[in-house]
């Protein structure tokens, strides 16, 4: 498993997966047994399905032309994807849904709206034009296992405004930004400015500012004194539209993975990625957090639901006067609630608006209500009590529960300037690598060893090896994002000791050369680059 910025966060990832499954197999075992013997539907929600708990957390980009929305898809997502051509002028002019699928594809906004496996289904209402320029590209990616993205069509500025789209895009906008974990609202540092189309799209926002995060985006190509002015510019601009702009958090940066500017707040665009890509990291955590407590919400007001009907069943007369009966009890809603809550100890927060559950009484046949059924409550309680308890410990956030091995490699390169030193490891021996072992595949990092080799000892290794303190110095002349060198060092430090030796090291510097040309790194360290001297000896015996 490897993924720059979920790489620390594999166990996280593992137990978010169990706990949903977990919470499926407990909704379709012991509550929805009881919500359809209590027709539990009738008066309060349709029964959930599949998709309510298999969705994963989704995050929407949003921002005028050439923000960089597609680049930054494309900077955490690690790869190009289909219809991600990055320009100047108006390149995306969709909404494109990028979700994880084994079979890669585009699926177009008509066939999505029928899927019941996608959570697009109520899209249709806003028409064909809008269903014309919606898409779902699938891609067997790994950060798309665990969240999806929506890349959105630029806003359009003042100049552009004429351009008609054909839709409601500000309804569009919210009906996203209702059902998405996270909204990313990027601003150009170097050309901020506000269109009346993007005054629009703010309004379709209101209300959702907790999932909001602001990005000053290519903040690397502003001196400090500019981007001071930027800034201002921006709080005083958002402050205008929404209500609560204390709230909102800008975090200002360069999200691409090719090398900064080198500028004065550099340091500070670092920590603000590191904080940017934390907050979306947490997402599928705290996705499952949510289902799990909307669970509990769930659970217990089914509970408090079949203990009113039941109530209703018993109090009700085998043959005459049902009608009357009926409405009396109805009258009485206040009171019984009362009692049930005495009766059987049900807190008063679990139990229905009374005014509401009595309307919906009114149109209910009493007599076909079910008695209570001790057997389905004592499984609900099971799963109040115990089920739901157990799985808890597994969402609890990374900091509380036993470290994984490579953290000291995250602190090293990732966010933290706070950690310079980390703990070397007294067990682990000097390994003398001196090619003596011959391999017969070839390293492809061999021909270009000596160039390599040339800075490495000019780095000045102490016993073979590079610090990651020293190696980091030396990275960071690169330009390189942070997130991009804790990727290399990650595939370079094979044996993860939390030092370069000299293959390892010149394995770093070609990565950086490849990435530096443009080309993407790879999620796994190939065979061909894996250093001779660390590749497993069992598979090939041939003195
Ligand atoms: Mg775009
Ligand atoms: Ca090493």
């Amino acid at each position: 498993m490897s993924l720059r910025w979920f790489r620390n966060n594999t166990n996280t990832l593992q137990d978010v997966s169990v706990v949903t499954e977990e919470l499926k197999n407990l909704y379709y075992k012991r509550l929805l047994p009881i919500e359809k013997h209590y027709s539990f539907h009738h008066f309060h929600s349709p029964s959930y399905e599949d998709a309510d708990f298999d969705n994963k957390p989704m995050v929407l980009v949003i921002g005028q032309y050439s923000t960089g929305k597609t680049t930054f898809i494309r900077y955490l997502i690690e790869q190009d994807f289909p219809g991600s051509r990055v320009g100047p002028e108006p390149t995306t002019d969709c909404f494109s849904a990028l979700m994880y699928g084994d079979v890669e594809g585009i699926i177009p906004g008509n066939a999505l709206t029928v899927d019941p496996k996608k959570p697009f289904r109520n899209l249709d209402p806003f028409g064909n034009t809008f269903l014309n320029r919606f898409q779902c590209v699938q891609m067997s990616n790994q950060v798309l296992e665990s969240i999806s993205m929506i890349d959105t069509p630029g806003i359009l500025t003042a100049a552009r405004k004429k351009l008609s789209r054909g839709y409601d895009f500000p309804a569009v906008l919210r009906w996203f930004a209702e059902r998405v974990d996270r909204i990313i609202l990027l601003f150009d540092a170097h050309k901020l400015e506000f269109s009346d189309e993007l005054t629009r799209a703010f309004g379709a926002l209101c209300g959702y500012e907790d999932k909001l995060r602001v990005v000053l985006n290519k903040a690397d190509r502003v001196d400090s004194q500019q981007l001071m002015r930027v800034y201002g510019a921006l709080m005083w601009s958002l402050g205008k539209v929404f209500r609560t702009p204390e709230i909102l958090r800008v975090y200002i940066g360069s999200f691409w993975s090719e090398p900064r500017q080198a500028c004065d707040h550099y340091q500070l665009i670092e920590l603000e990625e590191e904080d940017l890509l934390n907050d979306i990291r947490n997402l599928p955590r705290n996705a499952a957090v949510r289902k799990l407590n909307d669970l509990v919400k769930r659970a217990r007001l089914v509970r408090a639901h079949a203990h009113i009907i039941s109530y209703l069943k018993q109090e009700m007369p085998t043959i005459f006067c049902k009608a009357s009966k009926k409405h009396n009890l109805i009258y009485q809603l206040p009171v019984i609630f009362t009692k049930i809550q005495q009766q059987h100890r049900v807190p008063a927060g679990d139990f229905p608006d009374c005014t509401k559950m009595q309307e919906r009484l009114l149109g209910q046949d009493f007599s076909k209500f079910k008695a209570l059924k001790p057997s389905l409550m004592a499984s609900l309680d099971k799963l109040l009590s115990s089920d739901i308890a157990k799985l808890m410990p597994l969402l609890q956030p990374q900091e509380q529960r036993k470290k994984s091995v490579p953290a000291v490699l995250d602190g090293e390169f990732l966010g933290t300037f706070r950690r310079e030193h980390y703990k070397r490891d007294p067990f682990k021996e000097f390994r003398q690598d001196d090619d003596s072992n011959e391999d017969l595949n070839e390293w492809s990092v061999e021909k270009y060893k000596p160039k390599y080799d040339e800075i490495f000892y000019n780095l000045r290794p102490n016993e073979g090896k590079l610090s990651g303190t020293k190696v980091r110095k030396w990275m960071m002349t690169t330009l390189l994002p942070n997130s991009v060198l804790a990727q290399v060092w990650r595939l370079s430090d094979v044996d993860g000791d939390g030092m370069l030796d000299n293959e390892e090291f010149a394995l770093a510097v070609h990565l950086i050369e490849g990435k530096l040309e443009g080309h993407w790194l790879p999620r796994e360290l190939p065979s061909h680059l894996v250093p001779p001297s660390k590749r497993p000896v069992a598979s090939s015996d041939e003195d």
